[in-house]
């Protein structure tokens, strides 16, 4: 966002006070319903990660999915707390705190590790959604296990160019996004252990592939924390299921 869009933003602040980002009800960020369909955690079964699984806070759907598209693609960035909140959270219920805690004196460093963004949807964008979420994330993780974590933006993502990238399925652009991703030459993952997280898991091809990249770079990757995922075979009109 720049300086006059924000100042704009500021205007229509003060005249609209805002909505939530999921529902649109009055005066919240983000309201206690919406909230909870971010405390449905869900744990898919995944062997390129050492805890075997790894782990998203709600399904991509409804309200989940009009609050994450409002923080991601629509500038929303009073989303960034409650996001980082409910990662947090996830990390917490998964059991990544006691994974690390048990570990940490086997390795060089514990890094948290954002999703690459292509450098197309950097530019549409204006910024990294997702550092804010890691860097309070790994200040979360270092609090709560007492050993040092820090952010590492070890990945990036070439992308592919032009508008075709917009206009194609989901599991088309992961497959073109696939192969893109590579760790950074400033950035050595050896002998480190890694959380990946993640903003929405539709196919997981772009994920795998962050994944086996980091550890052919030698990092043992814990699991990866995601926001939202869209269940394997499920599709966007189901209803939600309890858990
Ligand atoms: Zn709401």
């Amino acid at each position: 966002m720049n300086s006059m869009t924000r100042a704009c933003s500021q205007v229509v602040d003060l005249l609209f006070p805002r909505g939530c980002a999921g529902c649109d009800s009055p005066d919240d960020v983000l309201c206690e319903d919406c909230m909870a369909l971010f405390s449905r955690s869900s744990a898919q079964t995944f062997d390129g990660v050492a805890m075997g699984s790894w782990f998203a806070c709600g399904w991509y759907r409804g309200t989940v999915r009009q609050a994450v598209l409002a923080w991601k693609d629509h500038g929303d960035e009073e989303c960034d707390r409650p996001f980082s909140e409910t990662i947090c959270r996830l990390a917490e219920t998964s059991g990544v705190i006691d994974f690390i805690h048990d570990r940490q004196n086997s390795y060089r460093a514990v890094f948290v590790v954002p999703a690459p963004s292509s450098h197309a949807s950097m530019r549409r964008r204006g910024r990294r959604h997702m550092i804010p979420i890691v860097k309070r994330l790994a200040s979360f993780l270092q609090r709560q296990t007492g050993c040092k974590v820090t952010v590492c933006d070890a990945l990036e993502n070439k992308g592919v160019k032009g508008k075709s990238v917009q206009t194609k399925g989901a599991a088309q652009r992961s497959q073109r996004l696939k192969g893109h991703v590579s760790v950074r030459s400033s950035v050595s993952l050896q002998n480190t252990m890694v959380i990946l997280v993640d903003d929405i898991v539709t196919t997981g091809a772009t994920m795998r592939s962050c994944v086996e990249t980091m550890r052919k770079n030698g990092a043992t990757v814990i699991t990866v924390l995601a926001l939202a995922h869209t269940p394997a075979g499920k599709q966007m009109d189901e209803p939600m299921q309890a858990q």
